[in-house]
């Protein structure tokens, strides 16, 4: 039996196991992948207050060691349901809890095309940071127009010999700074108002056809893809126990608490405004100090 246990050990989690583990609770983080979350894709961390720079890699390690030195008991399983009763299945074992706090982040969104799952790591890619080095003055695309895309694209310009920004609307959502700076590139195209509608290649990827909103078709030869459309909440195995919104984002609109007694969300899984850093591991913190407040009421 312990008092909390954390499904998910990227930033949110490991904080919330931070706080919790200061206030003497017994907490077991459960984590179905490697600790870390989506932020050990970001190649540099910028925006982090009192950080001026650390790499994603690097600030999701120091988190994941500070926890293991204040003697974090973290298991690498993976959670298959959550029972009424707070017993928590995993892949192999059954805990049971007090409360329980749901930190399981999002994935990266498929742009859901045939041959996308085939393809991946045969010139298609999810992040640039991981896998930019391949397409050394190579040509490359990225999807998307959010900031994710944005910072891929800024990353690849200084790696490949041309990028192509393929975005679906004609204007881009990223920030006006990311926009700024890919606009000062030579190497970079960016083609709005486009879908990508095709891709080509035997066993490896070698173009893509895309569509505009007229209708009109054209191939562009590619040797990489990097699909950025943003992300999808892990939250398929709470369905019937936790309310969720229309996109699968936990709903929680006064902050941390779920429709359930003693089950609490944390980071990128509620529907919230801003998802980044700094609100995961704020909603870490404010999850495991109201958790606590309300088992010790
Ligand atoms: P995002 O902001 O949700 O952007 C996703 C982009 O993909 C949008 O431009 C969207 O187009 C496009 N898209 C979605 N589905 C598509 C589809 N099926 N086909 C083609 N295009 C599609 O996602 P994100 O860029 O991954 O960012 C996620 C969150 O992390 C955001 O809050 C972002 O600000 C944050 N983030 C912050 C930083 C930073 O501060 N340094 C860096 C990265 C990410 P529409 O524009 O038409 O909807």
């Amino acid at each position: 039996m312990y008092e909390i246990i954390i499904v998910g050990a990227g930033p949110a989690g490991l904080t919330a196991a931070l706080y919790a583990i200061r206030a003497g609770k017994k907490v077991l983080v459960l984590e179905a992948k490697s600790y870390g979350g989506q932020i050990v894709n970001a190649g540099l961390i910028e925006n982090y207050p009192g950080i001026a720079k650390i790499s994603g890699f690097d600030y999701a390690t120091n988190l994941y060691n500070q926890v293991k030195e204040l003697g974090g008991e973290i298991k690498f399983e993976t959670v298959i349901r959550i029972e009424e009763d707070n017993t928590v299945i995993t892949n192999n074992n059954k805990y049971k809890a007090k409360a329980i706090i749901i930190a399981t982040g999002s994935e990266n969104r498929k742009l859901n095309i045939e041959r996308e799952e085939e393809l991946v790591g045969k010139g298609i890619s999810y992040c640039a940071t991981c896998d930019g080095n391949f397409f050394k003055q190579k040509v490359v695309a990225v999807v998307g127009g959010g900031n994710t895309a944005l910072e891929d694209a800024i990353y690849l310009s200084n790696i490949a010999k041309k990028v192509y920004l393929i975005h679906r609307r004609n204007e881009l959502r990223g920030e006006i700074q990311y926009q700024n700076e890919l606009h000062k590139k030579d190497n970079v195209e960016i083609i709005y108002n486009s879908n990508i509608i095709k891709l080509i290649g035997n066993d490896i990827l070698e173009a893509i056809e895309i569509e505009d909103n007229n209708g009109n078709k054209k191939k562009i030869n590619i040797n990489g893809l990097f699909i950025a459309v943003g992300q999808v909440p892990k939250n398929e195995i709470f369905k019937g126990l936790i309310e969720l919104d229309d996109k699968g984002y936990i709903k929680s609109l006064d902050g941390v608490h779920t429709n359930k007694k003693n089950i609490y969300v944390a980071g990128d899984t509620r529907v919230k405004e801003l998802r980044q850093l700094t609100t995961a591991v704020s909603d870490g913190a404010v999850a495991a100090t109201t958790a606590i407040k309300e088992m010790e009421r």
